[in-house]
């Protein structure tokens, strides 16, 4: 019989850990990593350059229609990442802009865009076993997996290591926002395991990960 593949969800607040985390992960088991964020960035991205004006869903909507992308996984530092092209394009640095991070949860809540991001997403399992992380992947893109998880730690704490990275960046306004929109939500899946990393390094997060995963995966 086919085996379906692994998906294990990490969502949670933003710099809560969860990329550092997830590539640990997904490196210690030899899953593919996808950053779901990055994909909404990428649209924001998409807009700012086309001079779509972010708060209009209806403009944002047809731009996410109409824009021409490709998923691709390619071998990055030893893992196997997901990347989302736009005309066969992957702006790596442009998402991390200050002007992209204030327009990316604005084009998140649209709901055409959040469908869109949903079938994208799901199509990444063409690559194997994923660890997928974002805001709805437990609640809402891979409801049906049972390796939830939800990295938190307090805005003190998440905006010293936004800060330490150089960067600057309202946390509080953004987490409010993907808290608060109608569609999916950032919330607590069922089932999730949630951890507060606000006085853990990542190698103990990433440690507590792989053993509750070991836990759940069946027995042989
Ligand atoms: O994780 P990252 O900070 O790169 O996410 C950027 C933004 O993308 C989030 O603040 C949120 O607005 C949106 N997002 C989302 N759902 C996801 C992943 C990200 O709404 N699954």
């Amino acid at each position: 019989m086919k085996k379906y593949p692994i998906v294990i969800a990490i969502d949670g607040t933003s710099a809560s850990g969860k990329s550092t985390n997830a590539k640990l992960v997904a490196k210690a088991l030899g899953y593919v990593y996808v950053d779901t964020g990055a994909m909404y960035r990428t649209l924001a991205w998409h807009c700012l350059k086309k001079n779509v004006d972010v708060h209009d869903a209806k403009l944002v909507a047809n731009a996410c229609r109409r824009w021409k992308t490709d998923l691709c996984c390619v071998e990055k530092d030893g893992l196997r990442v997901v990347q989302l092209l736009v005309d066969g394009y992957f702006p790596e640095k442009e998402i991390r802009t200050p002007e992209t991070a204030a327009a990316v949860a604005h084009v998140a809540a649209v709901p055409k865009v959040r469908e869109w991001m949903k079938k994208t997403q799901r199509d990444c399992i063409q690559f194997g076993d994923l660890v997928m992380e974002g805001r709805d992947i437990g609640t809402n893109v891979f409801p049906e997996t049972d390796y939830k998880f939800y990295l938190d730690a307090t805005l003190a704490e998440r905006s010293a290591r936004r800060a330490a990275d150089g960067v600057n960046e309202n946390l509080a306004a953004r987490d409010q926002r993907d808290s608060q929109r109608a569609v999916a939500p950032l919330m607590i899946a069922l089932g999730a395991k949630v951890i507060n990393n606000s006085a853990m390094t990542s190698e103990q997060t990433s440690k507590l990960l792989l053993e509750e995963i070991y836990n759940r995966f069946p027995a042989k």
